[in-house]
């Protein structure tokens, strides 16, 4: 099989395989404008565009936080910022030897002939945007595919749409030269247990990488960014070991070894139960040919952002909160979290019912 062989391919291999650097992860900060409203609303700070870049200014300036992080996602607006004393963001990243990310997809819409399920848009002018981005300085982009599990979801319809959209999304980002991150997410709304997540897991990702392979993705040129295999939000939980082994066997099943890392959305887990589960995703003793390590956002910023409340002389508390949960989580990607990192509300729950990024 002949997979993308263009200009780019040396460097996405590079940095494919930096994003998974042992001990290091992706910090997800690319909420679009509506999602961040909510998020600020929550703490009574209004959403525009000067409280949208000073709380993404406090994540990227939080002392020491870098050395834990290979990549951040950006929203558009925000990878075109600057730092208040006038450092454009990306600069920041170059020099802390962080990859910019961009998100590029533009949100889900329903799939006609489902029972609600959705496709993602944005594949009109991708090629155009994506060669801008890398204009800018990004070098990797991030693509979100919505399954959610019910009585006859997901059908083999959207497993099929969303499947070719993430390929077709996938290749057009590597002939731009951005690292396509591949994320068909399976929402953990549902009564459903462990079995099931797993078993549509499966299905899900298999149908991927087989659209991957037919639209020639250079696989060891991408990453992939699933759920973690666990019960539904409305059914008992199960312990992090489990979580860990449901996981590390869906991904044995059906992930080719050729790609360099999973990179875990954290969907509404609570920034400890994220840091726990992956760290059991790690310890699991079996085959992993692939870096395991994180991609969150909820799970990452929102001790962060209580702590700050829009608050300059509240900064640099929120900032430490930050840093430690940026270290708990690099702890875990190498299964050697110890547990118990602090942070007003990280044991809350961050789930929000059919969630839109
Ligand atoms: P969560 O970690 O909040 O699920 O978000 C990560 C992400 O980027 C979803 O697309």
């Amino acid at each position: 099989m002949s997979c993308y062989k263009g200009k780019y391919a040396d460097e996405l291999i590079a940095n494919a395989a930096y994003i998974g650097t042992p001990g290091k992860g992706i910090l997800a900060a690319d909420e679009s404008t509506a999602t961040i409203g909510k998020r600020l609303s929550s703490i009574n700070v209004e959403n525009n565009e000067s409280n949208r870049r000073a709380l993404r200014e406090l994540l990227f300036c939080t002392p020491g936080a870098l050395q834990y992080i290979s990549g951040i996602i950006l929203f558009e607006e925000t990878l075109y910022q600057k730092t208040a004393a006038g450092k454009p963001f990306v600069e920041l990243m170059k020099e802390a030897k962080v990859l910019p990310g961009i998100k590029v997809d533009k949100g889900v819409v329903e799939l006609a002939g489902t029972n609600g399920e959705t496709t993602t848009t944005g594949l009109d002018g991708l090629g155009q945007r994506c060669a801008q981005y890398y204009e800018a300085g990004a070098r990797f982009a991030k693509w979100r595919a919505v399954l959610k599990i019910g009585p006859n979801e997901p059908s083999p319809l959207s497993i099929m749409e969303n499947a070719y959209g993430l390929a077709r999304y996938a290749i057009i980002c590597q002939e731009n030269g951005l690292v396509p991150i591949v994320e068909p997410e399976i929402l953990v709304d549902g009564p459903h247990d462990i079995n099931k997540c797993a078993d549509v897991t499966e299905r899900v990702l298999a149908a991927c990488y087989k659209a991957l392979n037919d639209h020639k993705v250079l696989l060891e040129g991408t990453l992939l960014k699933p759920n973690m295999v666990t019960p539904g939000s409305d059914a008992k939980k199960v312990a992090p070991e489990v979580v860990g082994e449901y996981t590390v066997r869906a991904l044995q099943r059906t992930m080719p070894a050729a790609v360099p890392a999973v990179v875990f959305l954290s969907g509404g887990q609570s920034e400890e139960e994220a840091s726990v589960n992956l760290n059991a995703i790690n310890q699991y003793k079996g085959k992993k040919p692939w870096s395991l390590t994180f991609s969150y956002g909820r799970a990452l910023q929102q001790s962060t952002l209580k702590a700050w409340a829009g608050k300059e002389e509240n900064v640099k508390k929120a900032q430490e909160v930050f840093l430690g949960r940026c270290k708990a989580n690099s702890e875990a990607s190498e299964g050697k979290y110890k547990g118990g990192a602090a942070g007003e509300g990280a044991n809350e729950s961050l789930h929000v019912k059919d969630y839109k990024y």
